[in-house]
């Protein structure tokens, strides 16, 4: 099996592969808090925030929004040049919905990240109800300059489970923005979940099939956690909420990567919960052994990353 984008036993196309032969060397990214907030948490459109996130809104791992970027970003190279000897590093506005703000603001803190040291490029995460045509275009003048990639929490195709979740926006919405984003060819990533409530395995690969035709520039695929504080804690304490095994994660994950196009980069297949918060799964905890029971599955199956990307599931 000679799977096109890998140079090791990965089935799938990673963004250590991709970011390695895009530059010629490791390339680490480095997670930055902004200090936003989200419009599904200000009352703009609803509050509370999707109801499995955590209180640093996914920058769990950044350094302290208090804290000047500039400082955030020396810190947490430091930390990751202890893992990865790096030369070259992507800014990575990770935390809340870094698109939520007037267009001054978001220049002059893209800006400044543009600005620091040794970068050579640089990454946003937002919401797609948060992309105007004025922030699509700011962003297109980024594409034309560097390296940048714009990355949507998507979750789920499924409007049910949406509002299940206190997502506080459709599919449709979700078209639009990354709509807005693709005809300026801007490098645009999307985010699903495994696990989210009332989701059986169809449901999964649906969401990834309808990913899959949109032609993202790479996918990430998270695992539902419970988290101590988060409200689906209640959902889960009353039973509304069924975790995945590793056995069903793994299953579904590769059987989505199978229809997804080999070329899409795969950002990440599991997340990283904060430890001490994390009440289920805790097999999750385990992240090496997942990926590799993902590798196994692979190989056991002797398929890889887009094999039935051109046809149905
Ligand atoms: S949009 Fe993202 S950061 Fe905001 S509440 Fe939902 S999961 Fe949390």
């Amino acid at each position: 099996m000679n799977f096109p984008y890998s140079d090791d036993n990965k089935r799938y196309h990673t963004l250590n592969y991709h970011l390695r032969h895009t530059f010629g060397t490791k390339v680490v990214r480095i997670p930055l808090d902004a200090g936003f907030t989200c419009p599904n948490i200000d009352g703009k459109c609803g509050v509370g925030g999707c109801i499995y996130c955590s209180d640093r809104g996914s920058g769990d791992f950044s350094e302290s929004p208090l804290l000047p970027l500039e400082k955030q970003y020396f810190l947490m190279r430091e930390k990751m040049n202890k893992k990865w000897e790096s030369t070259k590093f992507i800014p990575y506005l990770q935390a809340h919905t870094n698109t939520y703000a007037p267009i001054e603001k978001l220049k002059k803190i893209y800006n400044t990240c543009l600005a620091f040291p040794d970068v050579c490029g640089f990454s946003v995460a937002t919401r797609a109800d948060c992309i105007t045509e004025e922030i699509a275009d700011f962003m297109a003048e980024i594409s034309g300059k560097t390296y940048f990639t714009v990355e949507l929490g998507l979750q789920t195709v499924h409007d049910r489970t949406a509002e299940i979740i206190n997502r506080c926006h459709t599919y449709s919405d979700f078209l639009k923005g990354y709509g807005l984003l693709r005809e300026r060819n801007i490098n645009t990533g999307i985010h699903i979940i495994n696990g989210l409530p009332g989701e059986d395995r169809q449901m999964m690969l649906e969401t990834m099939q309808e990913v899959a035709h949109l032609e993202p520039h790479s996918v990430k695929i998270h695992l539902l956690y419970i988290l101590d504080y988060a409200p689906i804690k209640e959902l889960y304490d009353n039973g509304k909420v069924k975790e995945l095994s590793r056995e069903e994660y793994v299953d579904i994950t590769v059987s989505q990567l199978e229809i997804l196009p080999s070329k899409t980069i795969v950002g990440r297949l599991t997340g990283d919960a904060p430890k001490e918060h994390l009440v289920s799964p805790l097999w999750s905890l385990k992240k090496f052994c997942v990926l590799n029971e993902i590798d196994k599955e692979f190989v056991r199956r002797n398929t890889f990353q887009g094999i039935y990307a051109d046809k149905q599931y």
